[in-house]
């Protein structure tokens, strides 16, 4: 049973001796719990903000301890457990090939309606998170003009290919060429640009040329302040994520947009959200998302690392733009 432990808290930039890769026994389940065998495993931005000793919505990781991720298992052994043996779960779980569980926060999950991965990506929570921020936050409507920063990743190609089934116009930034021909060949974008390459206030204006009602924001920076200049009257703009400032301490923070005065003669909302606070939503995103994918109406596509040993390297690939969607580390076969 390899698990991966915190070895330390990072510095600023996440490095790989922040991570001990370590081996322990296979815990037996006792009375009323089942063990679990992680199939896949999830990796995401928000763990990075896991690694600081910083009270947050969840709490920190524990130095020595195992990190936790979203995971997808199979009941291997049940001790009289929730579930039966064979049973495949998602929930919270530790980065470890095994572990044990009452089955607090675990749900079953249905094989035959889409691959395993898929329960930790667009029918997990980043889906959710497309879903909550444009229904419950943004309540994006039809024919709106949408655009989307990390529009190629786990949350980004979901928010655009809702916007698209909703009759939006769809644009997005993205950090490569080829994840920018993805968006528009491949997902039906509108406009996409790379905000490495371009200028970011210029291509901002040219991908939306008839502005921005909904911004789905994921990186902040420079992004957010071009955004901000192109916003339409009643504009509103959902607060997700910021990944460009995770691995910077406060007093290394670029400094902010310069242009916010800009939202209140726009009458901007500019709302802040955490997924999970939205529970109906997430549940109805489930059989909204199952539905299209069955439907042929939404596209998905993930980077698959194999093997406990390379979570590290997929996480800190995750904050630097390595993947091309949803990252996940698979630890078995499904
Ligand atoms: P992604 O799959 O989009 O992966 C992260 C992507 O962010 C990278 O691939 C990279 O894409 C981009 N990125 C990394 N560094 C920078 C940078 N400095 N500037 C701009 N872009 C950067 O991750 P998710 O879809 O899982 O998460 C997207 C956002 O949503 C994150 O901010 C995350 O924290 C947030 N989130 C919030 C939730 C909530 O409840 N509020 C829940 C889930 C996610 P590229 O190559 O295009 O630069």
């Amino acid at each position: 049973n390899q698990q991966i432990l915190l070895a330390s808290r990072p510095d600023g930039v996440v490095i790989p001796e922040n991570f001990e890769l370590a081996t322990a026994a296979v815990p037996e389940p006792g009375q009323g719990e089942m063990l679990l065998q992680t199939i896949y495993m999830s990796v995401d931005p928000y763990m990075r903000g896991r690694m600081n000793d910083m009270k947050s919505y969840v709490p920190p990781f524990q130095i020595g301890e195992p990190l936790q991720a979203g995971i997808v298992a199979k009941v291997v052994k049940s001790n009289g457990g929730k579930f039966p043996e064979g049973t495949y779960l998602t929930g919270m779980g530790l980065w470890a090939n095994y572990m044990v569980t009452g089955g607090e926060g675990f749900q079953p999950v249905d094989p035959d309606l889409a691959p395993l991965s898929y329960y930790l990506g667009i029918l997990g929570m980043p889906g959710m998170t497309a879903y909550v921020g444009l229904k419950g936050v943004a309540e994006l409507k039809e024919g709106e003009q949408l655009f989307v920063s990390a529009a190629s990743g786990a949350v980004g190609q979901v928010v655009g290919q809702i916007g698209k089934n909703m009759g939006c116009h769809v644009a997005g930034s993205a950090g490569s060429d080829d994840k920018v021909a993805y968006l528009k060949d491949e997902l039906g974008f509108d406009e996409a640009f790379n905000y490495k390459t371009s200028d970011i206030h210029k291509a901002t204006r040219a991908a939306n040329p008839n502005g921005i009602d909904v911004y789905f924001e994921n990186v902040g920076g420079p992004q957010l302040e071009a955004v901000i200049n192109n916003l339409n009257f009643n504009a509103r703009v959902a607060l997700c994520g910021m990944i460009a400032v995770y691995d910077n301490k406060l007093e290394d923070m670029p400094p902010g947009p310069r242009n916010l005065a800009i939202l209140v003669g726009r009458s901007v909302k500019m709302q802040g959200f955490i997924v999970f606070n939205y529970p109906d939503l997430c549940k109805e995103w489930i059989q909204v998302g199952a539905g299209w994918l069955k439907e042929g109406k939404l596209k998905y596509r993930e980077s698959v690392a194999d093997g406990i040993e390379n979570a590290p390297q997929a996480f800190m690939g995750v904050l630097k733009g390595r993947n091309f969607g949803k990252q996940v580390v698979r630890l078995a076969d499904d």
